[in-house]
């Protein structure tokens, strides 16, 4: 089923869903299924699966360093197949502009169509470690704009080139991101918005946000998508702080800001396991908030450890 399909069907009730990543190449697939397996008991209608950028990688050859691309974490598809056969749950590939000709996203999402995979998330994806600015790559997608009017385009059962007269639609449900703190690209938090609202003119289905960890900066960035019309689902995406160096980690990275209540309880924390209960703590008290304001889904970053994200579904499902 579509995302947006279970979220009609709830009726008004929120629904629990997570994001995995997929593990490191060379590691067993077990590990993430038990981690998935404790979170199954609060019936999440879907899964997201994360897709990583290739990356550079340095071998010493006889004195010299020899560089090769390769991507660390691939198989997002065959992990989605699995877990959707596995689990019997809907899963949600996150499909890249980065790193992808528009052939190759094409075979992808032929692929996910005959998985029966009905949804996926759109994405740019970020700049190469070693670049400072996202580059398209050579045949690919600059922005995730383009890439939601490729998968519509499959929608309406035209293939890149025109070469086939296809007598076989896809109908895939379309997420894509949002960012209530704004994209640290962006010139401002309107500016970004209003590439928001292209992705949905362009057949978005549904928003997932970047974590944020002041509820108030979500209710704002919803306030503010519907006044320039944006009326599809939008999606809080949540993650419990669990170190302390999340503090400088997670503001960097993601150009996000965190309280100064939640900044103070880290750093009295004697060891990560007090951070872990301070950030379990919070997610839940935003995590109660969200739901009684009536949001459409919790989806929690979980990194791939689930114990966290289990004690405080424990709480709210
Ligand atoms: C829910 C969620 C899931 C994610 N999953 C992954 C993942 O699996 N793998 C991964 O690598 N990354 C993932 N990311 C990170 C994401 O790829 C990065 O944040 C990336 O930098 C931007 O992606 P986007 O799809 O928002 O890009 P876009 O929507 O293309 O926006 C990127 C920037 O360009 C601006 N912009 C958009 N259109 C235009 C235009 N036409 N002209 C000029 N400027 C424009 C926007 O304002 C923004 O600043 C995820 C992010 C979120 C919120």
């Amino acid at each position: 089923m579509k995302v947006t399909e279970h979220i009609k069907e709830a009726g008004g009730k929120t629904l629990f869903s997570f994001e995995i990543i997929p593990p490191k190449k060379g590691n067993n697939i077990q590990e993430l299924y038990n981690n998935i397996d404790p979170l199954m008991e609060f019936n999440p209608p879907f899964i997201d699966v994360t897709t990583s950028r290739e990356e550079y990688v340095y071998i010493e050859k006889n004195g010299l360093l020899d560089r090769k691309i390769t991507r660390m974490r691939p198989g997002t598809v065959g992990i989605c197949a699995a877990i959707k056969h596995k689990y019997d749950v809907d899963t949600v590939p996150h499909v890249l502009c980065g790193g992808f000709t528009k052939e190759e996203t094409e075979y992808l999402l032929v692929d996910c169509h005959y998985l029966g995979i009905e949804n996926v998330m759109a994405l740019r994806g970020d700049a190469m470690s070693h670049q400072k600015y996202f580059q398209a790559s050579k045949g690919g997608h600059t922005y995730a704009v383009e890439l939601v009017d490729q998968i519509q385009n499959l929608n309406r059962g035209k293939y890149l080139h025109d070469v086939i007269d296809a007598n076989h639609k896809a109908d895939f449900c379309i997420g894509v991101a949002g960012y209530p703190e704004k994209h640290l690209e962006a010139p401002s938090l309107q500016s970004d918005l209003k590439r928001l609202k292209e992705k949905v003119d362009a057949g978005a289905d549904y928003v997932v946000t970047q974590m944020f960890f002041d509820n108030q900066k979500f209710f704002e960035f919803v306030e503010e998508a519907k006044k320039i019309g944006i009326n599809v689902p939008i999606i809080p995406g949540i993650k419990p702080v669990a170190v302390k160096r999340h503090l400088q980690l997670l503001p960097q990275v993601f150009k996000i800001d965190l309280p100064q209540d939640l900044i103070s309880a880290v750093e009295k924390c004697k060891d990560n396991k007090q951070v872990r209960q301070v950030g379990v703590e919070w997610c839940i008290q935003q995590s109660k908030e969200l739901l009684a304001a009536g949001v459409p889904v919790l989806h929690y970053y979980s990194m791939g450890k689930s114990s966290n994200i289990h004690k405080i579904a424990k709480e709210i499902f």
